[in-house]
């Protein structure tokens, strides 16, 4: 046994110096510690389900463009709107979601889901609440991916809304035609990082967080939940859809992301956030808080999570990242065997 151990030691001087496989057991164990039993859609997608290869740099119409009938059919999508809190409103779908934030001076939008449902989604579930479209002022996009950026053309043309997207997104837009045929706002409003779009009483502060796509945003903003103020971190693009299979360019793509979680969970410490949104129902369990909110009586409103949970979130988004880059350079430090 002890001739056997020194043996693999004297064989294999690298191995000594590394232990990947402990690295990505680490990163993975804090990003499951950190998801518990509140973050497992999220801990899923990026953890436990197979990668993407990487980004999409094709400019092909989208089925559903191409010919509306393969749109996916209504029942796989449609959700009912709902008041989330006292001026904040969900009118997203099952899966994708989109968020009205309500001003004495008009309203925010938050992502625009797709072209064939934006109409019914967005549009008519604002006025089965009783909230007018025409009021939209500002609508921010996440990121410039079908499933948020679809509605923003006919917002924009429409109700004469400004469009806020990161300055490598509209980029994006502009060089895919074909991909953003009926998604493509005139290119408006390019975010900063700390911008403030200010609407009467409310300000939502926008951060620059490049990872899912180069020019993803994220924010801080603050509800109110029956007169209490509530902050909130909104988290704009999650999946790792960007060149993430092969070390060149993606232990530096992963670091992008890992960098932009750290400043996310650096903002939404500093703003108190309490509350986590997102813009896919897979990570923040929208639709599923919405139906707990019809039931909630005097109990704490299911959103409003606490800011340790807050925090967890962005550990977990961090820890999955971290185990893929590892595995990235581990392949690096194998090659060099
Ligand atoms: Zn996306």
């Amino acid at each position: 046994m002890k001739v056997f151990a020194i043996a693999l030691i004297a064989a294999a001087p690298a191995f000594a110096q590394r232990n990947f496989e402990s690295e990505i057991d680490a990163a993975l164990g804090s990003a499951k510690t950190a998801a518990g039993f509140e973050f497992t859609g999220t801990l899923a997608r990026i953890c436990l389900l197979p990668q993407s290869g990487g980004e999409d740099t094709s400019d092909r119409l989208p089925a559903y463009i191409a010919d509306p009938s393969r749109a996916p059919a209504r029942d796989t999508w449609f959700a009912e709107p709902a008041k989330v809190f006292d001026n904040l409103y969900f009118v997203g779908g099952r899966i994708h979601s989109s968020w009205v934030l309500t001003t004495r001076d008009g309203i925010i939008l938050f992502d625009t889901i797709y072209p064939y449902n934006s109409e019914e989604l967005i549009v008519g579930g604002m006025k089965k609440l009783g909230l007018d479209p025409k009021n939209i002022k500002y609508v921010l996009i996440s990121h410039a991916h079908g499933d948020h950026i679809g509605g923003a053309e006919m917002l924009q043309k429409r109700y004469g809304a400004h469009v806020v997207m990161g300055g490598p997104d509209w980029d994006t837009v502009a060089r895919h035609p074909n991909r953003y045929k009926t998604m493509a706002p005139n290119r408006d409003i390019v975010a900063t990082d700390g911008m403030k779009i200010t609407l009467g009483e409310s300000t939502v502060t926008i951060w620059l967080t490049p990872g899912h796509t180069p020019g993803t945003l994220s924010y801080t903003f603050t509800v109110l939940d029956r007169g209490k103020p509530v902050s909130v971190a909104y988290s704009g693009g999650t999946a790792f859809n960007f060149v993430n299979n092969t070390p060149d360019p993606g232990i530096r793509n992963f670091q992008t992301y890992i960098d932009s979680q750290k400043h996310m969970a650096e903002k939404a410490a500093a703003t108190g956030a309490t509350a986590l949104l997102s813009n896919h129902s897979e990570f923040d369990n929208a639709v599923n808080k919405n139906r707990m909110l019809a039931g909630r009586g005097d109990g704490p409103h299911p959103y409003d999570i606490g800011a340790e949970t807050v925090q967890r979130y962005f550990r977990v988004m961090e820890g999955c990242a971290r185990a893929a880059q590892l595995r990235l350079e581990q392949k690096v430090a194998e090659a060099k065997r």
